[in-house]
């Protein structure tokens, strides 16, 4: 017996009204701001990772679905959404038009991660990402999407937890200050935070371990070592979101897995799934553009995880609409009868009705037993004899009422009744 490969999920029936009305929402409130849908391909070049998302990050030396194709190219199954984005601004002359340039995608992402609650090796993402305007205004005109977006899916209890990560110019030497506080401090951070010292010393601030937490809290503020640019940019974020009426919490140690983030990062929690509790997470990539020799264009984007975001919903006991069951169920007599059958199917259909057909040759007992099961709101019962008058049984199932009516006035009945 196959079964679905280690850290990965088939979407089965029963989740889709939660999918679907996790897309509907997106598709609403994207529009709402002006964003456009983009979906760019699957995998791509492996360097435009290496380059986008950075050596030394987890994603590219752990996680990464990288292959050789039968003519040899490298190629990657894209494990995060804003490098092909920005990949195709790029390609496509974006520049060009209105800045800012506003896309949102709702894709798949591949990462070879450890499998575990929350945690999937495709997880499915919601994707936002404007581009080529660099004013903080915008920066809080992401958020607040995002957070209407979670709003209007019922979520409570959430928290917009902020911080710069600052620029090139100032985040050096912030780190170089970082490392020092912890030189002296090395025989006592956790393993992982040791080889963090070493190869992306940003990440020692979201250690969670315990018995790194007392150094941690004594470790340097990256806050205080903005170069006057991105102090200036957060300063103005910060009294856009009161503007906007958005609490925050700015969060000195939030860092993210990536390497193209400059100024502002963010993640947004909720509660409701425990430890892993981002249902979102981004910030600012001034420099990506450059990085993957493009033209410098400054842009934002947030990640939002739909998986994470389904298990928000259920923890938090938000239902979501059932789908409509059937309108119509047929169910049949004998050969000439399932012929007229299939032919109503088809001009229900046509009417716009939905309707299921009996297929095999059950007993009119188990195809009414079918119909029930269906949860159609009508069973039509097709007989050779009434037939020949044009006539049909029009059976309510809820009130388990018959009646004879005529074949031809079937689809308006059924669609006013
Ligand atoms: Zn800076
Ligand atoms: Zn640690």
């Amino acid at each position: 017996m196959y079964r679905a490969p280690r850290g990965t999920q088939d979407l089965l029936p029963e989740e889709a009204p939660y999918w679907r009305h996790v897309e509907e929402v997106i598709h609403q409130v994207c529009r709402r701001y002006g964003y456009r849908l983009i979906a760019t391909p699957t995998f791509e070049e492996t360097s435009l990772f290496v380059r986008g998302v950075g050596q030394g990050t987890d994603i590219v030396e752990k996680e990464m679905y990288s292959f050789e194709d039968k003519g040899g190219e490298s190629l990657t199954l894209r494990p995060e959404a804003t490098a092909p984005v920005v990949r195709a601004y790029l390609e496509h002359g974006m520049h060009a038009l209105p800045q800012p340039v506003k896309l949102y995608s709702i894709i798949s992402i591949f990462r070879y991660e450890r499998p575990q609650a929350g945690r999937l090796r495709e997880a499915h993402q919601l994707n936002v990402e404007a581009l080529g305007e660099m004013d903080p205004a915008l920066d809080a005109e992401v958020l607040c999407l995002a957070l209407d977006f979670y709003r209007e899916l019922g979520i409570s209890g959430l928290s917009l937890q902020l911080n710069s990560t600052g620029c090139p110019q100032c985040r050096p030497a912030y780190v170089e200050e970082l490392k020092r506080y912890y030189q002296g401090h090395l025989g006592q951070v956790c393993a992982d935070c040791q080889v963090r010292y070493e190869k992306n010393p940003l990440r020692l601030l979201d250690c969670k371990v315990d018995r790194c937490q007392p150094i941690l809290a004594g470790a340097p503020n990256i806050r205080s070592h903005l170069c006057p640019k991105c102090a200036g940019h957060f300063v103005q974020l910060l009294k856009y979101l009161d503007l906007l009426g958005l609490p925050y919490t700015i969060n000195p140690r939030l860092v993210r897995g990536l390497d193209y983030y400059t100024k502002t990062v963010f993640e947004i929690w909720a509660p409701g799934i425990g430890a892993q509790n981002a249902v979102g997470g981004g910030g600012r990539y001034d420099g990506l553009a450059q990085e993957l020799g493009g033209r410098p264009t400054p842009g934002i984007g947030i990640a939002m995880g739909i998986e994470r975001i389904i298990m928000t919903m259920k923890s938090q006991g938000i239902a979501v609409r059932p789908e409509e069951p059937p309108r119509v169920f047929l169910a049949y007599l004998g050969q000439p009868a399932k012929e007229a059958a299939l032919r109503l199917s088809a001009t229900l259909r046509a009417a716009g009705l939905s309707a299921l057909l009996s297929f095999g040759n059950r007993s009119l007992k188990a195809q009414l037993k079918q119909a029930g099961n269906s949860g159609a709101a009508y069973a039509v019962i097709l007989g050779e004899e009434e037939l020949k008058r044009g006539l049909v049984t029009l059976r309510d199932m809820a009130r388990s009422q018959q009646v004879s009516v005529e074949i031809e006035g079937l689809p308006d009945r059924l669609r006013w009744r």
